[in-house]
């Protein structure tokens, strides 16, 4: 976001900011095309008998009651019985638990389409990014998710008016920070990336975009460490933090460029591969790299002090590597299955096929996971900020909504406790973004964006799919009528 000098602005225009400051948490008036999937909007909400899981990682707190006014919550207390009166919704819930609104912080607002795909994974090229602008806001919302970070634009007018529509109450979705498009190098996998050529081209695409608007930019995989410099230093000038799925440019390299994220947990660093050159990616993308550290020898204690010296964050998205590398996707789910096109539910079912005819893997898959859930817990354990998203794109079952929740499973299968899983989802997400004073807990005076849950996901992680109320700003979204709303357009836009 373009950073302000208040000292510059005439002061009816600092008093106007001021308000609109202090008015965030509160909802819009809501436009036609939210309002239909309003649930539950009232002066005074009670969530009477709810269990509350804060998102700190401390402990789950049983029977309470959870009280939202002026789309924040005002209290957290013990349960009782409240009647439904005139400026007061009070509802029952016991059974349910509460949770903070997730925050996805590795998530997309678009579908990745191989033309005439085939089982053994070849399609037409170029690989197509189409925008998911209806589709993708409303399964994030369904699926609990209240912020997250688009991580990579293909249509930025799109992604930036999206925001604008939201945040005015004209479409349902969660709140956005809108990553610029893709500072990508001199080649690509993606025909829709812009192709940097300079490290003053880095510089003028991060000026131009953060003069529009953008509020994050990440840097793609064959970016030259010149460019990564020039874009960070000019990002930085404006506020803007930079994240990046690289492999021209080692995890070493960008934290000692200043990068403030690494995506892709540690799949996708590059200093240890034998065909490593600088500046240029290497074969496996990484994969040789992970395979030479496996949490605690000397090469990954290296790595993690660089990073959390440098203070730079990671983010874990495990379920778009599910498929290949951790032992087959994750169940089929109906609700899934019904979010998408026919065309793009046929390409779902030859992505999760296993790879016909190919050449076994060079490397051990489930060793390269290990090694991955391995770094991630000694990255926590050292001090270091992990957050999480899916990287949803269609491939490989991970869709919106649905693939943030699969995220929260996957990191307690790694072995982080269902407490400590949600708070990496949702208050590390806050706290990287610098608005953990709003949101990512649960607390009085924050912003009411939580997410009602059937059962107890402190218990069963499993339990974070059965979302049934959705509450952004103090709003409570039915979840089911917005995945409804979507049926069969996944894929589509
Ligand atoms: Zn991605």
């Amino acid at each position: 976001m373009r950073r302000l000098d208040f000292a510059s602005l005439p002061l009816c225009w600092v008093a106007a900011l001021l308000l609109s400051g202090t008015a965030y948490a509160q909802s819009p008036e809501l436009g036609p095309a939210v309002k239909g999937y309003v649930k539950l909007q009232a002066p005074r909400i009670v969530l009477m008998h709810v269990r509350v899981i804060d998102g700190t990682g401390a402990a789950t707190l049983d029977d309470q009651n959870v009280t939202i006014e002026n789309g924040k919550i005002s209290s957290i207390d013990k349960g009782t019985d409240v009647g439904s009166t005139g400026d007061t919704t009070a509802i029952d819930l016991r059974g349910y638990s509460v949770m903070p609104g997730i925050v996805g912080m590795h998530n997309h607002l678009f579908y990745i389409a191989g033309p005439n795909l085939t089982a053994q994974r070849r399609s037409d090229p170029p690989l197509m990014l189409p925008e998911m602008a209806f589709s993708s806001p409303r399964l994030y919302l369904a699926g609990g998710v209240t912020t997250m970070r688009t991580t990579g634009s293909v249509e930025t007018y799109t992604d930036l008016n999206l925001k604008h529509d939201i945040d005015a109450g004209k479409l349902p979705g969660p709140h956005l920070d809108v990553t610029g498009p893709y500072l990508e190098g001199s080649t690509s996998y993606f025909i829709q990336m812009p192709h940097l050529t300079s490290p003053d081209d880095a510089r003028q695409l991060v000026e131009y975009w953060a003069d529009r608007g953008v509020m994050s930019l990440k840097a793609y995989m064959n970016i030259t460490r010149a460019e990564l410099k020039a874009a960070i230093e000019a990002a930085h000038k404006r506020g803007i933090k930079v994240t990046g799925h690289l492999c021209s440019v080692t995890y070493k390299e960008a934290a000692e460029l200043g990068i403030d994220d690494l995506e892709h947990g540690f799949f996708v660093n590059t200093q240890l591969d034998p065909d490593k050159k600088p500046d240029t990616c290497s074969q496996s993308e990484g994969e040789e790299t992970l395979a030479r550290m496996d949490g605690s020898n000397a090469e990954s204690r290296d790595l993690i002090d660089t990073l959390v010296k440098h203070h730079v964050a990671i983010t874990t998205t495990l379920p778009v590597f599910e498929q290949d590398l951790g032992g087959g996707g994750p169940p089929l789910r109906q609700a899934v299955l019904d979010a998408m096109t026919p065309e793009a539910r046929q390409d779902y079912f030859l992505l999760r096929q296993r790879k016909v005819g190919g050449p076994a893997p060079k490397i051990d898959p489930q060793m390269l996971w290990k090694h991955e859930t391995d770094l991630e817990h000694a990255f926590v354990n050292a001090g270091g900020l992990l957050l999480s998203g899916p990287d949803p794109t269609g491939a490989g079952d991970v869709l919106p909504g649905f693939g943030d929740q699969r995220g929260v499973e996957l990191l307690v299968e790694g072995g982080f406790s269902p407490v400590e899983a949600i708070k990496i989802a949702t208050l590390n997400g806050a706290i990287y973004l610098g608005r953990d004073k709003q949101i990512g807990s649960l607390a009085g005076g924050k912003n009411a964006d939580l997410v009602v849950v059937k059962g107890d996901p402190s218990k069963q992680i499993s339990d974070v799919e059965n979302v049934e109320i959705v509450f952004k700003d103090g709003v409570g979204y039915d979840s089911k009528k917005l995945l409804d709303s979507v049926r069969g357009r996944y894929g589509e836009y």
